[in-house]
C-alpha cells in the first residue's frame, strides 16, 4: 500500500516545494516508486521537476474538476522511479469551482485510490493556503509534513494548520496523522536559527526530524534547471539533506 503524504503549511516561502519535489527524488533514488502531486496552481513542483507547462494536456484541475483519471494525468520524470502529476494555472480556478459540487472534500482522496498501491509514496505539494485544494490533500493522505523556516515568527500560523489538520480528522479523515517537522533555511551563521529550532522542538518534540534543512544555493539554483537536486548537483550539501531526510521518511 502508498503511503500519501502531504506537504503542507499555509505560509508561503518556507520550503514546501523544494521539500516535496527532493524528498520525492531521493525517495526514488532509494528504489521506492513514488509519485509526486502538484496541487498548488502556481505550479512550481511541475517546472521544478523538469515538466513544460505549456506542453501539459491534463492536469491535477483535470482529475478534480473533469473526472478525469490520475493515470491519464501522470507524466515521467528524468528521475528513475519517480512520476509526475502536474498543476497548472488552470487550477486557480478550482477553489471556486470546487464550492458548490458533491464532495468536494474527497475528490483527491477518490482518484488517489486508483493508482495509489502502484507506488510506494504519493507526495503532495500543496497550495499556501488553507482552502480547499489542502484540505482535499489532507483527506487524501495518510500522513502531513510540515516544514517550518528558521526565522522569526516560525511558528506564527501554525495553529491555524494544526486546526485545519484536526478538523479534517474529526470530519473527514480519522487517520491523518503528523508524519514530521521539517526545520528549514537554516542560516547556520545566525544565533536566531538555534532559537527557533529549540522553539519548534519545544512544541513538537520527537515529531521534529534529525534532518535539518541548511540555506543551500544550489537548492535555490536546482528549480530553473527543471531538476531535482540530486540530478542537478549531487555532491551538494542540498543533496546530501534530502538524501537524509528521505532515509528518515523511510526508517532507514
Ligand atoms: P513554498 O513552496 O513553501 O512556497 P519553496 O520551496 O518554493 O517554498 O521555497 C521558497 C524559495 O526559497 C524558493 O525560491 C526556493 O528555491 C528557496 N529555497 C527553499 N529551500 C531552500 C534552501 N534550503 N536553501 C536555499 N533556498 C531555498
Ligand atoms: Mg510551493
Amino acid at each position: 500500500m502508498g503511503k500519501v503524504i502531504a506537504v503542507a503549511n499555509q505560509k508561503g516561502g518556507v520550503g514546501k516545494t523544494t521539500t516535496a519535489v527532493n524528498l520525492s527524488a531521493c525517495l526514488a533514488s532509494l528504489g521506492k516508486k513514488v509519485l509526486l502531486v502538484d496541487i498548488d496552481p502556481q505550479g512550481n513542483a511541475t517546472s521544478g521537476i523538469g515538466v513544460n507547462k505549456a506542453d501539459v494536456h491534463y492536469c491535477i484541475y483535470d482529475v478534480l474538476i473533469n473526472d478525469i483519471s490520475p493515470v491519464e494525468t501522470t507524466l515521467p520524470t528524468d528521475v528513475e522511479g519517480l512520476k509526475v502529476i502536474p498543476a497548472t494555472i488552470q487550477l486557480a480556478g478550482a477553489e471556486i469551482e470546487l464550492v458548490p459540487t458533491i464532495s468536494r472534500e474527497v475528490r483527491l482522496k477518490k482518484a488517489l485510490e486508483v493508482v495509489k498501491d502502484k507506488y510506494d509514496y504519493v507526495i503532495i505539494d500543496c497550495p499556501p493556503s488553507l482552502g480547499i485544494l489542502t484540505v482535499n490533500s489532507l483527506t487524501a493522505s495518510d500522513s502531513v509534513l510540515i516544514p517550518i523556516q528558521c526565522e522569526y515568527y516560525a511558528l506564527e500560523g501554525l495553529s491555524q494548520l494544526l486546526n485545519t489538520i484536526r478538523l479534517v480528522q474529526k470530519h473527514l479523515n480519522a487517520q491523518l496523522t503528523i508524519e514530521g517537522v521539517l526545520l528549514t533555511m537554516l542560516d547556520a551563521r545566525t544565533n536566531l536559527g538555534i532559537q527557533v529550532i529549540e522553539e519548534v522542538k519545544k512544541y513538537f518534540q520527537d515529531k521534529v526530524y534529525r534532518t535539518i534543512i541548511p540555506r543551500n544555493v544550489r537548492l535555490s539554483e536546482a528549480p530553473s534547471h527543471g531538476q531535482a537536486i540530486i540530478t542537478y548537483d549531487p555532491r551538494s550539501r542540498g543533496a546530501e539533506v534530502y538524501t537524509d531526510l528521505a532515509k528518515e521518511v523511510v526508517g532507514i
